[in-house]
């Protein structure tokens, strides 16, 4: 699968139409959205903001939100172009929300659990203090309540605005989880595109259980770091979900539109219940109406190709 890129999408005019970041194919907008971002095409899985993941995965009216009013603080009185504390207020008024991690208590086909889910339009989904407190206060919620824990991550790593703060962040989320592990409660991850950095090498790695999305990149520091520093060329697939379930590191790949299925019949197991009957389909809403896809436009004369992707920066 070719590179994909975390910037900005070209958007067809009107906003009607969108291009596939892997395949190039045209993309109804429409369609596009009720097939919860997944390309029609290829199967490729865009990014999932985390309102809508949130939607397609618990049941409605189950998820009561918890912890809206922590906010990060400049400790460090960061600046690069912008100082942090300046970022952190544009950012919360364009995406509404305090910062990168949904947290909360849900119920997924009747299983109640403690639920997190990264936003990667909060800063690319980088954890600092906000992230790092939210997951320790999840897992001791589910600890208290005796619930399971999932936490959906989605993340260009620590947020190195707040420097050894973020970084302390990776041993505060293992350490509630580990504690959560002795309390004979279980833990699942759901590693999406882009999964990276410093979330790769905490939390999203130390669950009970690790599930990918399809063509998911999950890594520590980007390829072309890599191959840059041992010389070497990378193998095929390297660090895509798939390279990753035949390497022994992630437990299971699960498209999205399985997810939530997958998630009860998982939860189930591990909650006692009944696997079988969890797993039985149900569907989260009423069926979407079919949508008529109009005839694809001619793309602008003299258009550039598909720009190269980057590996994100964060570390
Ligand atoms: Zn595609």
């Amino acid at each position: 699968m070719a590179w994909t890129r975390f910037g900005k999408k070209k958007d067809m005019p009107g906003n009607l139409w969108t291009k596939c970041e892997s395949c190039g194919a045209l993309l109804f907008r429409k369609e596009f959205e009720q097939r919860h971002r997944v390309c029609g095409t290829c199967g490729y899985h865009f990014t999932l903001p985390a309102r809508e993941r949130i939607a397609i995965t618990v049941d409605p009216g189950s998820f009561a939100e918890m912890w809206t009013g922590l906010l990060a603080e400049d400790v460090l009185a960061f600046n690069d172009r912008v100082p942090y504390g300046e970022k952190l207020a544009q950012t919360r008024q364009k995406t509404g929300e305090d910062d990168a991690l949904v947290a909360g208590a849900a119920a997924v086909k009747g299983i109640p659990c403690a639920l997190g889910v990264m936003n990667f339009q909060f800063l690319g989904g980088s954890m600092g203090m906000v992230v790092g407190e939210k997951i320790a206060l999840l897992c001791e919620h589910a600890q208290a309540q005796r619930l399971p824990v999932v936490l959906v991550a989605c993340s260009g790593g620590a947020r190195m605005h707040e420097g050894a703060v973020s970084l302390m962040q990776m041993a505060k989320t293992c350490s509630a989880l580990t504690r959560l592990h002795r309390a004979g409660l279980p833990s699942i991850s759901v590693l999406t595109h882009p999964t990276t950095g410093g979330v790769t090498a905490s939390f999203a790695s130390v669950c009970d259980l690790l599930i990918a999305e399809p063509g998911a990149l999950i890594g520590f520091a980007g390829p072309r770091v890599i191959a840059t520093t041992i010389k070497k060329e990378l193998p095929k697939g390297f660090q895509r979900a798939e390279f990753l379930l035949e390497k022994g590191q992630v437990d299971r790949i699960v498209p999205r539109a399985q997810m939530r299925d997958e998630l009860a019949r998982l939860l189930a197991y591990a909650t006692g219940r009944d696997p079988v009957a969890a797993f039985a389909p149900q569907p989260v809403a009423a069926e979407p109406e079919p949508v008529a896809v109009p005839a694809a436009p001619e793309p602008p004369p003299g258009g550039k190709g598909r720009r190269r992707a980057r590996p994100p920066k964060d570390g």
